[in-house]
């Protein structure tokens, strides 16, 4: 550990050598020998996972870090960048955005966590609390906040090969404050919750941690879950029985906090048993090729749970309703048929399930009259980053180009404030320097015809299968620069500014539409489970927004409203488009929104680094971190600061260095810009030519002390 005093080597750019992939990484491993998480990159935070518990985040840190004023106050940290940011959004009233990247594993989570806290402490500082005696306690407000954490975790985290406790959705926070800056209310929405592992799960892996907590801590023989040893949709389980159950009372004490009411909790466990259950269905063929179920007593049992006869919830998923010369017939399914109807029905209720929960903390954190508040916010972005695995599908397709999403934002923000600070020194030159945009990736993903556009529009069109999408892929991109299609038609690839990734043309369409069988939602009209009946309706969405008095969709933008209601009367008028948005389109509808949020705050960002697979402390993988670093933009930007201007001066050093050229040499001006602007006329050194010939250059750096470059955070 050190001192907690900010040293040279704080910030890898304000040194005097060009820092290169090898010296930022062999510098990020020293400190990290040395117990240091924390860097900055010019502006940008870089924290290497300790995989241990560093005496970093005590009460004591926390209150010392409410009273930075400079970046260069004390080590780096990302109380830091909290405080900065709040501070700035106080004293410019300008909206502040904090986005946390990294791959699973690498601290996002925990480091959302921190930052949160610490923007409660600095606002409680702001506003005479935490002093001596030590930090005050939370406020109601901030308490509900910071309570849905654990409701957030419990259903929406899962332990994977590469984390314990793996974010399986991206999450987007925004603290809202009052005009002098206490804390108000929150705003909160989700990316892409993992619906697959409700049903199955890799080796290795497991189920989301609710399941696991619903069976040590719930009432189970009121949940119809008694007696049963084994539950299919839970490849591998917890035996820590005491933990368990303690997480589990903080949860549903959580939920009870925030403000669902006992009901609406009881509605949830049965909802989470009725998954369960839903996982135990077995079924046979019988000779008419009809599926028929083995398991009467779970069937009753999950019905029970819903509210339903168990006959309507049998007709739900193992009939389908089909169009015949406008005539409607209910087919029964075979058995393939049947399971695969049984799980989109348990991944459909999870998946809802999730987003309700996300949508209610979002309306009972943030009161209406809050809503419009666009000033005073600070929003943290805690959301997957780059995936490539041996076979890599839709999902993976969607984080990515999220992350090129991300990734163009970083750009835009690094780079061209880079530009512009070089502009604003009159430094000539500033508009050559090299930085590549990620723009083709962008095309070839969101424009009029792009991946997604195809896809949508083959995933709504009767009799599509992935085969003729590839061919449509195919004929219509086949000129894009930044994709390659693979021969044989199975897969193709997309060059990522991070590098070609592979996906698997199997099961893109399936997985790109809302899967719920279309018998569900009528057999389900009358469950007496008031959240599933609810769940089953196609816009319960708008529902619970409706019902709660909140806007219908209060992040919606005007053109994407207008858009989702057209597509809505589209489907309804068409008879080929089959209805409903697709995955990916919400998917896209909710990146646009993000986008529009993010464009208009100031942006920090935080990179989170893992240092090894083996989540192990003091062990530092210099090849996967090197990785990572190219990920997240890091060496683009280093690279910048080489193809640009990579040794910074001050005053004083400039002086030191060169001051022989115009003055004695045993004079002393300390850092003082007169001093230096008069060497530099008198000795005619243009900056042009010191870059040019010394691949060196003066810069504007305060002199008394460092700041950062833009001084927009203190
Ligand atoms: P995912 O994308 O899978 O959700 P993540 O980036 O959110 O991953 P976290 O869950 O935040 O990763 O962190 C993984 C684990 O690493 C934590 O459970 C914790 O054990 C450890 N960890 C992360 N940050 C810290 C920290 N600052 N101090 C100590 N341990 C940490
Ligand atoms: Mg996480």
């Amino acid at each position: 550990m050190d001192n907690g005093e900010f040293r040279k080597t704080d910030d890898l750019v304000s040194g005097k050598d060009a820092l290169d992939e090898d010296k930022l990484n062999a510098q990020l491993e020293e400190r990290y020998n040395s117990d240091i998480i924390y860097t900055y990159v010019g502006d940008i935070l870089v924290a290497v996972n300790p995989y241990q518990m560093l005496p970093l985040y005590t009460p004591e840190i926390a209150l010392k870090y409410c009273d930075i004023s400079s970046k260069a106050d004390f080590a780096p940290h990302l109380y830091a960048i909290a405080v900065g940011a709040y501070n700035a959004m106080m004293r410019n009233s300008q909206p502040q955005v904090t986005v946390i990247s990294g791959e699973s594993g690498a601290g996002k989570t925990e480091s959302t966590k921190h930052f949160m806290r610490q923007i409660m402490m600095a606002s409680s500082r702001r506003n005479g609390g935490g002093d001596d005696d030590g930090p005050r306690e939370l406020h109601p407000v901030e308490q509900k906040i910071i309570q849905t954490n654990p409701i957030l975790e419990a259903f929406g985290n899962a332990q994977t090969v590469m984390n314990d406790n793996s974010s399986r959705f991206g999450k987007f926070i925004e603290l809202k404050f009052s005009p002098i800056g206490m804390v108000v209310g929150a705003s909160m929405s989700h990316y892409l919750l993992e619906k697959a592992r409700v049903v199955k799960q890799g080796p290795g892996e497991r189920n989301y941690h609710i399941f696991e907590l619903l069976l040590a801590g719930g009432d189970l023989g009121a949940l119809k879950l008694a007696g049963i040893s084994q539950f299919k949709y839970l490849a591998s389980r917890r035996s820590d029985m005491d933990n368990l159950k303690a997480e589990y009372t903080e949860v549903i004490e959580a939920l009870g906090k925030v403000g669902f009411t006992n009901e609406e909790i009881e509605d949830i466990q049965r909802i989470l048993a009725t998954v369960l259950l839903l996982g135990n269905f077995e079924f046979k063929d019988t000779s008419s090729d009809k599926a028929e179920i083995t398991t009467a007593a779970e069937l009753e049992k999950a019905a029970a749970n819903l509210g339903v006869e168990p006959e309507k919830l049998r007709i739900g998923f193992m009939t389908k309703r089909l169009e015949v010369v406008g005539q409607a017939i209910i087919q029964e399914l075979n058995i393939t048929d049947v399971q695969y109807s049984r799980d989109a029905v348990s991944k459909a209720l999870y998946d809802r399930l999730f987003t309700w929960l996300v949508t209610r903390l979002d309306i009972m954190l943030c009161p209406n009259n809050l809503r419009s508040e666009k000033q005073l916010t600070i929003g943290m972005l805690d959301i997957f980053g780059f995936e490539d695995f041996k076979a890599n599908g839709f999902d993976q397709m969607c984080i990515n180009l999220a992350n090129e999403r991300l990734h163009h934002f970083f750009n835009e923000h690094i780079f061209a404030s880079e530009i512009a600070e070089y502009k604003a020194e009159g430094i000539e030159g500033a508009e050559s320097v090299f930085f590549e945009d990620n723009d083709k990736i962008l095309d070839l993903f969101f424009s009029k015809v792009s991946l997604l556009s195809i896809l949508n529009e083959e995933t709504n069109f009767p009799g599509a299968t992935d085969q003729t999408l590839m061919q449509k892929l195919t004929d219509q991109l086949k000129d894009q620069e930044a994709l390659e299609i693979k021969p044989g038609g199975y897969a193709f690839v997309v060059k990522h500014y991070a590098g070609g990734i592979e996906y698997q043309i199997e099961g893109m369409i399936e997985k790109n539409k809302d899967p719920l069988p279309n018998q569900m939602a009528p057999n389900m009209e009358a469950a007496s489970n008031s959240v599933a009946h609810l769940l089953f309706k196609p816009n319960y969405i708008e529902l619970t927004r409706e019902a709660a008095g909140a806007n219908a969709a209060p992040e919606e933008s005007k053109a994407a409203k207008l858009k989702r209601k057209k597509t809505r009367k589209k489907s309804r008028r068409g008879k080929k488009a089959r209805a409903l948005p697709t995955v990916s389109f919400q998917f896209r509808t909710s990146l646009d929104q993000l986008m529009t949020e993010m464009n208009r705050c100031i942006p920090h960002f935080v990179r989170c680094i893992k240092p090894n697979l083996e989540k192990k402390p003091k062990m530092f993988v210099g090849e996967l971190v090197k990785k990572q670093l190219k990920y997240t933009g890091m060496l683009q930007t280093i690279e910048m600061r080489r193809e640009g201007f990579p040794v910074r001066l001050e005053w004083g050093e400039l002086l030191q260095r060169y001051q022989g050229i115009a003055f004695p040499f045993s004079a002393s001006y300390g850092n003082s810009k007169d001093m230096a602007i008069k060497l530099m006329k008198t000795a005619q050194a243009k900056q042009e030519e010191i870059r040019k010939e010394k691949k060196l250059t003066a810069r504007v750096t305060t002199l008394d002390g460092w700041k950062p470059a833009n001084s927009k955070m203190f």
